[in-house]
């Protein structure tokens, strides 16, 4: 089981905001930001802790997590240590649809159904895994792809760093970890060496490049939704092609 935020919470000293105190959302200090505790904040609270599902979250620093990640911050034990004062040494290394976070298996749309059926989703690992694997490939070759298409933006500078800025914070939002890190990681390798998502990211990426250069569109709207589109219709035309070649094996076979 997992432990009560709200006892964590006491356990270190923190400051509540009395009126919230055991609710849902229960208010208090951020012992991680401190943005409240300066004299003119006196009556903000900026940590949320929900004593539902045992998250916590700053609306200043934007710190957030679960209620393991926060008594590891707060204690300055290792994760692990923690993880096991709970729920003892682990066994048998875990399936990697079980390390997949909260909010990670709310983008896929599993969240919710792991949180009522527990012994269901078990079951279902395996599709959870499939779920995640299609969802971080999209997202990486869109990604990418719009990451090509901000790099050739030349002469402006300024829009460059903003886009770029956009980019970031989306792949942020995807929960895919290190998103960023391993875009740029593809990014600087030759073509040929390049993994799967980024040949697909970088074909689509020149494609909407050339799109927004013959209509000198650069907004990023624009480019998502070119990137997008682009997306859809490269596989379908995958799709297309492996039906295609099926057929042709039917025709040689009868041949
Ligand atoms: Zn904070």
């Amino acid at each position: 089981m997992l432990p009560e935020i709200l006892k964590i919470a006491e356990g270190y000293n923190v400051t509540f905001n009395p009126r919230t105190y055991g609710k849902k959302e229960t208010l208090c200090k951020c012992v991680f930001c401190e943005e409240d505790s300066k004299p003119d904040k006196g009556h903000k609270f900026y940590l949320s802790l929900n004593t539902q599902d045992q998250l916590y979250k700053c609306w200043f620093c934007g710190a957030s997590g679960g209620v393991l990640d926060f008594e590891m911050k707060l204690s300055g034990l290792p994760y692990e240590e923690i993880r096991t004062k709970y729920f003892g040494k682990r066994k048998k290394p875990r399936h990697p649809a079980d390390r997949l976070n909260v909010r990670q298996l709310r983008t896929i749309g599993w969240a919710e159904y792991k949180r009522k059926n527990r012994a269901e989703f078990k079951k279902n690992r395996e599709a959870v895994l499939r779920d995640w694997k299609r969802y971080e490939h999209e997202q990486l070759v869109k990604h990418f792809a719009m990451f090509i298409v901000v790099a050739h933006i030349e002469n402006q500078e300024e829009r460059q760093d903003e886009l770029l800025r956009f980019v970031m914070n989306s792949c942020k939002e995807t929960q895919i970890y290190l998103m960023f890190n391993r875009i740029l990681a593809e990014y600087v390798k030759e073509d040929a060496e390049r993994t799967s998502w980024a040949i697909e990211g970088a074909e689509i990426g020149r494609a909407a490049w050339r799109v927004s250069l013959s209509t000198y569109d650069f907004a990023m709207e624009k480019v998502v939704l070119n990137v997008s589109f682009l997306y859809y219709m490269l596989k379908m035309k995958k799709m297309h092609s492996k039906r295609n070649s099926v057929t042709n094996d039917k025709v040689s076979l009868a041949n």
